[in-house]
């Protein structure tokens, strides 16, 4: 009686252990990500790449590399306060200015994070190919706010996005993608420019996929902290679940829709999220911005997520917003 009840409990202990150490080895094995910046339109952008890169870190799934291009614009205030350990100094202008050495070396990341912005300088076309061929192969690549105005003449940076706004984008880069009020998904071929946004509010994100891991667990409404509401995007708008919305309101200049908030994109092999939000530092630290931020650079690099929603997250009327204290 007795040696039978032994064997087991010695198997069952073997089996723990064995759980035990595998997960170990998940969680010291990180993902490794890279932030790539320089020229936004956004001032606070060396900001909001620190926050980012911290915020990344702190949840223990992430190492995070900065690459920035050498030539800056906008930023200037922020650049100095947070700068990013180690790198190399680079040189401020007035307006952007193609890097001709621009070259991350993409294929060591998981997971890519463009904080580039509005009117941003070309990159070389050979950096260009370079990021088109580590998407191909199963890339990760994260787009948050003014990314998707970058690159408009970039025909591949516009099929990872799905949808752009701005840089002379119209109708002629594809349709304007909303849900109406009886939630029909429309593709609006008819003529127009692309990209507005009404003057900046609080605003409420609802979810369209709540089976996608990143929106998993999520309530269906939430309310997200003072951002701009990105509205009248167009693109090609292939391989994209969007998975979530915000109604853009025309009492705010808005446009009477739901405008895509959040989307999932596939390119090649590669995984793209593309969140609209972030504009400024107080857009960035909303909880629901980091959790989406967290959430969808794990998935882009892994195909899965294995982070809990925080307890602050935000419910349907109230948003919820981090400290940020610079070490
Ligand atoms: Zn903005």
């Amino acid at each position: 009686m007795k040696k039978s009840k032994i064997i087991p409990l010695i198997l069952i202990s073997m089996i723990i252990c064995g759980t035990a150490f595998s997960q170990s080895a998940k969680t010291t094995a990180k993902i490794k990500a890279l932030i790539i910046d320089g020229q936004n339109n956004h001032e606070q952008w060396p900001k909001l790449t620190y926050i980012l890169k911290k915020e990344m870190e702190v949840t223990g799934l992430f190492s995070v590399d900065v690459a920035r291009s050498a030539y800056t614009w906008e930023g200037d205030g922020y650049l100095e306060e947070f700068a990013i350990e180690g790198m190399p100094e680079t040189q401020a202008l007035d307006e952007p200015k193609a890097d001709p050495d621009f070259s991350p070396n993409f294929s060591k990341y998981d997971v890519i994070i463009n904080n580039f912005g509005w009117n941003a300088a070309p990159w070389p076309e050979k950096t260009q190919k370079k990021l088109e061929k580590y998407m191909k192969k199963g890339g990760g690549l994260v787009v948050f706010h003014a990314a998707d105005n970058s690159f408009p003449k970039w025909e591949a940076y516009n099929q990872m996005i799905g949808l752009g706004g701005w840089g002379d984008r119209t109708e002629k880069d594809g349709p304007h993608v909303y849900y109406n009020d009886v939630g029909e998904l429309i593709r609006d071929d008819s003529p127009g420019n692309a990209g507005a946004h009404g003057p900046q509010s609080e605003y409420q994100i609802q979810i369209r996929n709540g089976e996608h891991p990143i929106t998993k667990g999520m309530p269906l409404k939430w309310m997200h902290t003072k951002d701009e509401l990105y509205n009248s995007l167009r693109g090609p708008a292939e391989n994209m679940d969007i998975l979530a919305t915000a109604y853009s309101d025309p009492e705010n200049k808005g446009t009477g829709y739901h405008e895509p908030a959040l989307m999932a994109l596939t390119y090649g092999k590669g995984r793209i999220f593309h969140n609209i939000m972030g504009h400024a530092d107080y857009s960035v630290l909303g909880v629901g911005f980091l959790t989406t931020m967290l959430r969808g650079a794990e998935w882009a690099a892994t195909g899965e997520v294995t982070q809990d929603l925080p307890d602050d997250f935000p419910t349907a009327d109230k948003s919820s917003s981090r400290e940020f204290e610079k070490e």
